[in-house]
């Protein structure tokens, strides 16, 4: 494997093989991505320069459906990153028994900085490099760092006119009108609500006498802030990026929503204002948040926050990873020594994926399901795995992250023994 992120997700891989008996053939398949596809996207921009941007799309594997996993406009997107990111979804997708494989796509840039129009032509644009590289059972992409169902339902019209037929389950987290999902816009931050609601349930801690801190306040970190302050939970900081408010006394969640998305001067599809301007609070860094006393901190922002630079200062007692990779796999085992429960991305934002497993199930079979039906499903299969996974780690004397991987891998070893080596060939081509 090559490049430190994809390296550093592995060290997980390798930790939970000493306790999955799995075929070395289908370890050595899980080590490399299937595909990995970079493009040039030449946009016309609005002073009518051309500006040529980098694009990515990667299959890491497909053993258990056709590939799934969002895309990420954001400067620091990278052949390494995506393809860690389409990693973790492979396994993510075996964590909640999705008929999935894992996949990743972004576009290396500011989308910040760039008009609405610019976007429709650069999200226009990837779609026409990348149309060979997906479809509805190949590769589904979906939202992601940066990206939204507005550009979700760009990239799915795109598509429809290149096929010359409407293919609305080629991508998910559309907008309604579009064939999207009820309940995909809330459904991260729902799943982890439904994850961190089971543990802390079973490790006996309530609501009222519970601090926590999130950084981001994006589609994730937002929601999941509100969900816990109306279910009495003490968020005591938020984050997004251009810093953190803290008070001890607890935030008013609701108004600090209403602050961001009212007094937010739109440019492009993206919000401008930032929270540090909303309530009487500290103004502190994203650093400092991390760092805090509190009882949960929820990382909803970035990778590799926590690392071998700061994990001696981190003072949570439960770590929920909300976004993809907060903690470097270094940091993970001083975490563990210092008994922190982390709880993993590829369990606890999974509701994510699972939703828009749903939204593809409902655009194909043409049906569409309540509210309420989205979010009772989507608890079921979050509260279920997560006892699984309880139960693993309880018995093997492991870390939830070791014990959601020995989940997951044990199915994806089911399935790559049944599919063999694919070492005979049909017409040149290997199936
Ligand atoms: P988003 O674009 O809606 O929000 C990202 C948030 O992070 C924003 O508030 C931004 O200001 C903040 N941010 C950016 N850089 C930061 C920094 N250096 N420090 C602190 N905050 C910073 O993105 P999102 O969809 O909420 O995704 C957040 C994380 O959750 C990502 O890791 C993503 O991969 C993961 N995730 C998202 C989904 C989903 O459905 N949206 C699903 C699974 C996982």
């Amino acid at each position: 494997m090559t490049g430190s992120l994809l390296t550093d997700a592995s060290q997980r891989l390798e930790q939970a093989l000493k306790y999955v008996s799995i075929s070395e053939d289908a370890i050595e398949q899980l080590k490399f991505p299937k595909a990995s596809l970079a493009v040039s996207i030449p946009v016309r921009m609005d002073d009518g320069s051309l500006k040529v941007f980098q694009g990515y799309r990667v299959r890491y594997n497909d053993s258990r459906g056709p590939t799934k996993g969002g895309v990420r406009y954001h400067p620091n997107v990278s052949m390494d990153e995506v393809q860690s990111l389409a990693f973790w979804m492979t396994f993510k997708c075996a964590v909640l028994n999705l008929p999935f494989g894992g996949a990743k796509g972004g576009i290396t840039l500011n989308p910040k900085v760039l008009s609405k129009a610019e976007l429709e032509r650069l999200s226009r644009g990837y779609v026409d490099a990348i149309a060979d590289f997906i479809g509805p059972d190949i590769d589904i992409p979906a939202p992601d760092v940066y990206t939204n169902p507005m550009i979700m339902g760009w990239m799915m019209d795109q598509y429809s006119i290149i096929k010359r037929q409407i293919t609305p389950a080629v991508v998910t987290g559309k907008p309604i009108s579009m064939g999207g999902s009820l309940g995909r816009d809330t459904a991260t931050a729902m799943g982890a609500f439904f994850v961190l609601e089971a543990m802390m349930s079973k490790l006996d801690k309530l609501p009222q006498e519970t601090t926590v801190a999130v950084q981001g306040f994006g589609n994730a970190g937002a929601f999941i802030a509100d969900l816990l302050f109306k279910a009495g939970y003490k968020v005591v900081a938020v984050s997004d990026s251009q810093g953190a408010v803290y008070t001890p006394k607890g935030l008013d969640i609701p108004s600090i929503r209403q602050y961001k998305l009212s007094s937010q001067s739109i440019k492009a599809v993206y919000c401008e204002e930032t929270v540090c301007n909303s309530v009487d609070h500290q103004s502190i860094t994203n650093e400092e948040l991390l760092e805090l006393d509190v009882d949960v901190l929820i990382p909803a922002a970035l990778e590799n926050q926590i690392t071998e630079a700061n994990v001696n200062n981190i003072k949570a007692k439960f770590i929920f990873e909300v976004a993809n990779g907060p903690i470097s796999s270094g940091a993970d085992k001083i975490l563990e020594e210092k008994g922190i429960y982390v709880f993993p991305d590829i369990l606890v934002n999974a509701g994510g994926v699972t939703v828009s497993y749903f939204e593809w199930v409902q655009n194909r079979s043409g049906f569409y399901w309540s509210l309420e039906e989205v979010n009772q499903r989507l608890r079921q299969k979050m509260v279920e795995e997560t006892g699984k996974i309880w139960g693993i780690s309880q018995e093997l004397c492991v870390s939830m992250r070791t014990a959601a991987y020995v989940y997951a891998l044990t199915r994806l070893g089911e399935a790559l023994n049944a599919k063999g080596t694919r070492d005979y060939y049909t017409n040149g081509a290997i199936y």
